[in-house]
């Protein structure tokens, strides 16, 4: 068969040098302003007290920003941080990582009447990095000690916002992980870069003493099962988000420097830890001097693509096989990306992995392709143009998304429901699942979602869980009487 004429559409760019990009990084104003008490208190006098809070509509955890903005505006920072801690357990987390632009700034007033936005993730940051600084931030004292358990199961946003919850009302809680560290995708997915690592880790130091215990190397459903942990606990619940990365169905991709975003990103949060990281000591997960390219088009390829550039690649281009206006990932971060030099190829799916004699991949090549028809959901579909190009690569990173791990088989307990997509099913009015006294919440409910909704599951699935053993109390009281 005669072989295809290619295109090679593909332009090399200069990639900055280390210092570049690192300068660049630092004018991230989003997550990197750090506001002087007057400038920040500038920010949140841009606020016009509009008395329709659609910011407080657009955030997840229906934050009180008015408020808070009003009071940071007067200097009663303070005042702004209790405001701001009482509807979320991490504001300095999300302030820093939120999408803001597909949430409470992107319906901001102001922004809408083309003012530009209140910077509001910013202003949160640096409300309760202050809180920090000043020692407002304390160990949970409980009111009153209780005598029932709860065993959480994953020491991400979801399982660590439901801890502290339960903890503030006196409740026993171990939360399990089967990771070392506490902090789930916040530390081992997030790059450093976005998420400084010593901010999750005094969220994590406080819980501990706040007296909750946690039990690390511990995955459940291999070292102990769940029907031990409910055996243990008054009530269970299941926060473990979703691993199961979704493959690249293409000849080749099983070549000698094809990683998956996760396995890429981890060693490279690892790293940041100090952690003994032998496939990255190697050079294997390493980006340096090297021409990488990721494939995919939502926030994990974005993390990939500047992490790359963070570690000196030659070149960083990513693949996305629909336009810019259709990629799921925030716009603020491609426009980061790219003004960091990574190089986007729109409408770009992977054909074939191209490796040399050895095994070890060489380019990829990929299709030209242009938006058809909606699909079911509305979605114009991507199809092929029929033209193709190769793309060099010493390096290619599959960042096409996560799915669910088989929690019933991992679990050994068919009777808890999954949806078609493999999530946990609840009953979202209490977020208890199939198994009676046991709840989920986070991204195993949602399939891969944001910290902030799972920082919201935890807190409605803790107050649910909440009742039932506060009910719980109350019946075996009145039996015993
Ligand atoms: C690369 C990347 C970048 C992202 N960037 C952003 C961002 O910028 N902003 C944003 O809002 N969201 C972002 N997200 C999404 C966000 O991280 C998740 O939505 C969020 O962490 C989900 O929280 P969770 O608690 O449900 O699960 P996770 O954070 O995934 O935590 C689950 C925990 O459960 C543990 N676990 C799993 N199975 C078991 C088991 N059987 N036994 C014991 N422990 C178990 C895991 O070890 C893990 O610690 C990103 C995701 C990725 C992958
Ligand atoms: S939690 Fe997220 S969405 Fe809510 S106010 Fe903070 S940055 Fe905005």
């Amino acid at each position: 068969m005669a072989e295809r004429m290619l295109q090679f559409t593909h332009v090399e760019r200069k990639m900055p040098d280390k210092r570049e990009a690192k300068a660049r990084a630092d004018d991230f104003a989003e997550i990197y302003a750090e506001f002087s008490k007057e400038a920040a208190g500038a920010q949140a006098a841009r606020c016009s007290q509009c008395g329709v809070p659609f910011c407080q509509q657009g955030c997840p955890l229906s934050n009180n920003i008015p408020d808070w903005l009003k009071l940071a505006a007067e200097n009663r920072l303070e005042e702004a941080w209790q405001v701001s801690s009482a509807t979320n357990n991490m504001p300095e987390i999300c302030g820093r990582i939120c999408p803001q632009d597909r949430l409470c700034e992107g319906i901001c007033t102001i922004q809408q009447s083309g003012h530009g936005t209140v910077t509001i993730g910013s202003i949160e940051k640096y409300i309760t990095d202050t809180a920090w600084e000043e020692g407002w931030v304390t160990p949970i004292k409980p009111p009153r000690e209780r005598s029932q358990s709860a065993g959480i199961i994953g020491a991400g946003p979801g399982g660590l916002a439901a801890a502290e919850q339960l903890r503030r009302k006196g409740y026993r809680v171990t939360v399990y992980d089967a990771y070392d560290r506490g902090g789930g995708l916040l530390v081992y997915g997030i790059p450093g870069f976005k998420l400084e690592k010593h901010v999750v880790e005094r969220r994590i130091k406080r819980l501990e003493e706040s007296g909750i215990t946690f039990k690390f190397n511990t995955r459940i459903g291999e070292q102990v099962s769940l029907s031990t942990l409910r055996a243990e606990h008054d009530t269970v619940l299941i926060a473990t988000g979703v691993y199961a990365a979704k493959d690249l169905k293409c000849p080749g991709s099983g070549a000698q420097g094809v990683y998956p975003a996760l396995e890429y990103l981890t060693a490279s949060n690892r790293k940041g830890f100090g952690d003994a990281v032998p496939a990255y000591d190697d050079g294997a997960l390493n980006a340096e001097g090297k021409r990488v390219v990721v494939i995919g088009g939502g926030d994990t390829a974005m993390d990939c693509v500047r992490t790359a550039i963070r570690q000196g690649a030659k070149q960083v281009t990513c693949l996305y096989r629909r336009d810019r206006a259709n990629m799921p990932g925030s716009q603020r971060e491609v426009q980061n990306a790219e003004e960091e030099g990574v190089v986007f190829e729109w409408l770009a799916s992977p054909e074939a992995i191209l490796d040399t004699k050895a095994g070890k991949v060489k380019a990829v090549r990929a299709n030209r392709m242009k938006l058809g028809e909606p699909d079911a959901s509305g979605r114009q579909s991507p199809v092929k143009t029929g033209e193709s190009f190769d793309v060099k690569a010493d390096m290619v990173i599959k960042a096409l998304g996560f799915d669910p791990e088989d929690l019933p088989e991992l679990f050994g307990e068919e009777a808890l429901t999954v949806n078609r997509w493999g999530a946990v099913r609840v009953d979202y009015a209490t977020m208890e699942t199939s198994l009676p006294g046991v709840y989920a919440a986070g991204d195993i409910v949602r399939g891969a979602s944001l910290v902030v909704w799972a920082i919201k599951d935890g807190r409605d699935a803790a107050e649910a869980m909440h009742k039932a053993m506060r009910a719980a109390a109350r019946s075996e009281t009145v039996a015993a009487e």
